[in-house]
Order: C-alpha cells, then sequence, then structure tokens
C-alpha cells in the first residue's frame, strides 16, 4: 500500500481528577468508544452559581475512533494513537499527533510527560524509544533522524533549539509553504538519549518563556518535530556514486494552547494587539478544521502561524490523530463540550497520505558508513544468501531444462517408435500373401 487515505483519526481521554479540581468531578463518562457529558442543569447552576442555566438534563454523546477513561494508561495512549504514526512515518508518510483541550485537561501530560517512573512517560518519549529501537532492529536499512521545537506565541515562531534562545535568538522565524520554517535548527540524532535530550531542553525553553512572559505557555503552542529519512543499506563499492531511493517523513507533535476562550479580564491587562493574536492561531485552527470537515473550497491556512505550520499537516499529503483531553468537573462542562463538538468536526476531515521519496547518491562516505563492522557483517551474510538463493534459482532452472530436454527426448523416442510400428503394418499390408501365409501357418 503506498498511501493512506481516510479521515483525520480522533480520540478523547478524560484526565482523572487532582487536588486543585473544584467541586464534583463525574461529569464525564467513557464507555466503549463514546464518551458521556452529563450536562446535568442543577449540578452545573451550583456550580456556577447562576440560576438562569438552563442546558439539557440528557447526557451528550459522542463517539470517537477511541476513548480513554480517568484510569487509563499513558502506554495504552501511545499504542493506540502514537505506534500506528510512528510504524507509518518509517515507511515514508508524514504524521502528525496533536492534543487539544482547556488548560488543565491533560495534553501535556498526555504527550510529553517525561519521569523517572517510565509508566508515566508520555507520548513523545514513548515514540522517541520505540523509533530508536526499530530502527537499531532494521539493520538493512540507513536511517537519518533529526529533531526540532518551535513555539508560536503572540503569532510568533521561535525556534526552541537554538542554542542562543534565551538571548531572544531565533525567534520570529518565517513560514513557508507547506509548513517549512526557515533557518530552523535541525539537530541530527544518533542515540534516542540525545534526542530526548533536544526535547527536554526545548520543553525547558517553553517553561522559561512561562515565568518570563506571565504563563504564556498555556497560551503558546509546541510544535516537536522529527524528520525521518530512510533508504537501503549499500553493501558493494559498485553502488557509490549511483543514485538510490529513500523514503522521508516529517512527524510532528503537537501540545496547543488552552482552548478555552480567554475570559475578558485575563485579557485586560494586556496591550491590544497581544490579546488579539493569542487567539488567533487557536481560532484560525479552528476555522481550517471546520472548512476541512465542510469540504469548502477555501481552506484558510494563512491566516495564522499555527495554521501555517501545519500546511499539509491536517487534512493533507500527513497522516493526522487528534487526542482531545477534557477535564472530568462539573465546573467545566461548558469548555468540555466546546472541546468535543469540535472533535467531532474534526473526524469528518479527510487526509490523503503518500510514501514520499527522494533519491539520494551514495557517496564514498555513505559506503563507509554503511560498512560499519556490526552492518559489514550482516551485509555479508545478507549477500550469502542472496548468493545461495540465486544459486538455487539456478540450479532448479537448469534441472527443469534438464527434465524438458528428457521430456523431448522421450517424446521424439515414443513417435520414433509409432513411426516404425506404422511402417511394419504398411509393410504387411502390401504383402498379403505373406501374411496370410504366415497367418495360416500359425493355425
Ligand atoms: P494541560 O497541558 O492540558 O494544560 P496538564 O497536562 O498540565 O494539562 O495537566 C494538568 C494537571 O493534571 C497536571 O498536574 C497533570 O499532572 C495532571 N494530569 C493530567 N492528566 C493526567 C492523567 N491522565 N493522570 C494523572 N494526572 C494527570
Ligand atoms: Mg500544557
Amino acid at each position: 500500500m503506498d498511501n493512506a487515505s481516510g479521515r483525520v483519526q480522533v480520540w478523547a481521554r478524560v484526565r482523572p481528577p487532582i487536588e486543585q479540581d473544584h467541586g464534583p468531578c463525574h461529569a464525564v463518562d467513557c464507555i466503549d468508544k463514546t464518551v458521556r457529558v452529563r450536562n446535568d442543569a442543577e449540578a452545573v447552576e451550583r456550580m456556577l452559581g447562576q440560576a438562569d442555566t438552563s442546558p439539557s438534563p440528557e447526557p451528550k454523546e459522542f463517539a470517537f475512533d477511541g476513548v480513554f477513561g480517568e484510569s487509563s494508561a499513558q502506554r495504552d495512549v501511545f499504542m493506540q494513537i502514537g505506534l500506528p504514526v510512528l510504524r507509518e512515518a518509517l515507511r515514508g508518510i508524514n504524521g502528525t499527533i496533536l492534543a487539544y483541550g482547556q488548560t488543565g485537561s491533560g495534553k501535556t501530560h498526555s504527550l510529553l510527560h517525561q519521569s523517572s517512573k517510565g509508566e508515566e512517560a508520555g507520548l513523545l518519549p514513548r515514540l522517541v524509544a520505540s523509533l530508536f529501537l526499530m530502527i537499531s532492529q532494521d539493520v538493512a536499512n540507513v536511517y537519518d533522524v533529526e529533531a526540532a521545537a518551535v513555539q508560536v506565541y503572540n503569532e510568533q515562531v521561535d525556534d526552541l533549539l537554538n542554542p542562543d534562545h534565551q538571548s531572544g535568538q531565533g525567534n520570529n522565524l518565517n513560514v513557508r509553504d507547506g509548513g517549512i520554517v526557515t533557518g530552523l535548527n535541525w539537530i541530527r540524532c544518533m542515540k534516542p538519549d540525545e534526542m530526548l535530550e533536544s526535547f527536554t531542553r526545548a520543553r525547558a525553553n517553553v517553561v522559561y518563556a512561562e515565568t518570563k512572559m506571565n504563563k504564556a505557555s498555556s497560551r503558546s503552542h509546541a510544535i516537536f518535530q522529527l524528520r525521518i529519512s530512510k533508504r537501503e543499506r549499500v553493501f558493494e563499492a559498485a553502488k557509490t556514486g549511483q543514485k538510490v531511493e529513500c523514503t522521508i517523513a516529517r512527524l510532528n507533535v503537537v501540545d496547543l494552547a488552552g482552548s478555552e476562550r480567554v475570559k475578558k479580564s485575563g485579557s485586560e491587562g494586556m496591550r491590544f494587539q497581544e490579546a488579539t493574536n493569542i487567539n488567533r492561531s487557536l481560532l484560525a485552527f479552528g476555522n481550517v478544521v471546520s472548512a476541512l470537515a465542510a469540504r469548502k473550497s477555501h481552506v484558510p491556512l494563512r491566516d495564522s502561524k499555527l495554521t501555517r505550520i501545519l500546511d499539509g499537516s491536517i487534512g493533507g499529503n500527513c497522516r493526522t490523530a487528534l487526542l482531545v483531553c477534557v477535564n472530568p468537573a462539573f465546573e467545566h462542562v461548558g469548555e468540555t463540550l466546546n472541546t468535543l463538538e469540535f472533535a467531532s468536526r474534526a473526524m469528518r476531515v479527510e487526509v490523503d497520505a503518500k510514501v514520499n521519496t527522494a533519491l539520494v547518491e551514495v557517496s564514498a562516505k555513505n559506503l563507509l558508513a554503511d560498512l560499519n563492522p556490526e552492518a559489514h557483517e550482516f551485509g555479508k551474510k545478507v549477500m550469502a544468501d542472496k548468493k545461495e538463493i540465486e544459486a538455487l534459482r539456478k540450479q532448479s532452472a537448469e534441472a527443469a531444462e534438464q527434465a524438458k530436454k528428457e521430456a523431448e527426448r522421450r517424446e521424439k523416442a515414443v513417435q520414433e517408435a509409432e513411426g516404425h510400428v506404422k511402417k511394419l503394418q504398411q509393410a504387411r499390408y502390401r504383402r498379403p500373401g505373406r501374411f496370410w501365409s504366415e497367418f495360416s501357418l500359425c493355425h
């Protein structure tokens, strides 16, 4: 299969209650692949203290590709969402995994959490570990893996892996068509630790922004990118200078800004421009999803920096997975419903992902790298196997040829014998006297 068309895959996750939650926390249930939200009028009124709200007492149901309840494990989230996208990336299909939801609903925990307790690790560290594990097991191919990370804050794209990020270097970068950020630092990683360390450094830079810019991180989008290219390992010097095909995939893991509407009081202290910009990217993202879901001819991808970066990553040549995170508290039922309605819309967005290929020249340097001792041993085995298969093929072709010749020889002998018998018979009929005399002698 050379492509992976279909639609955006959508999962919902309800996080467990935590200390910071106020009031009752069981507004959301997960049943099979459905999320049920109890929009209980009384409970909402009690929590919000507003007498005039009149939401429907009927629970609302939303069906997705999968749901993760309060006791779900980080591993299950990775196995269902991350692993299929990673597997496709290894054969050259772009992938994007986004987490959407209000602040405090579990987006960062699900995607990025790193902890000394392995089972608590989020999707990105698991993806990195699995990537390098798969690569190490595939000695027949050579991989090139790079990492990058950006933050979109206040309609500005900042390189989170610029060595001088904290002194303002690598900020306000341009985004070209196809979501390419110009001047971005891509770090080539040979081991999982190198990539994990890069992403940890990128995250620390987001946190730095949070302390510096007054909780900016919940209003900023963090995008962690991986570029994976793969080609067959070369074992023969004759291949030097030749072009071989490689697959290239880009993987994005996107921790979006909190989707809640900024309350008026929250933006009062900010400059007008900043307050407008904070929401612009997320609003534009919602509009892009709505336009794609409704199959509109115009998709407003150019309306914000975030949607420009995601050009092609949603509703295009990319396998896209969306994880929507919700808060279990009655207090947040309104935002939970907004989130789940957005997720239902996203399920109607079609994608048409293809295997991305390019030609690369095998340089002498490539050849040397390919023939590192471990790979060389494997290579020799592959070549020996190939030779053995070739010899067997030759043997069976020779045997088939011999059998054919033998069959032809026998066929010819039979034909000759038949011809001989015919001749004898004809001879006897031509000399009836003799025949009849022989006949009469016998009786
Ligand atoms: P967001 O990124 O959406 O703002 P966070 O991921 O920071 O939210 O989560 C908010 C809080 O809830 C954090 O303290 C986090 O540790 C906790 N949390 C979120 N999801 C879970 C979960 N599945 N299990 C345990 N704690 C969680
Ligand atoms: Mg977060």
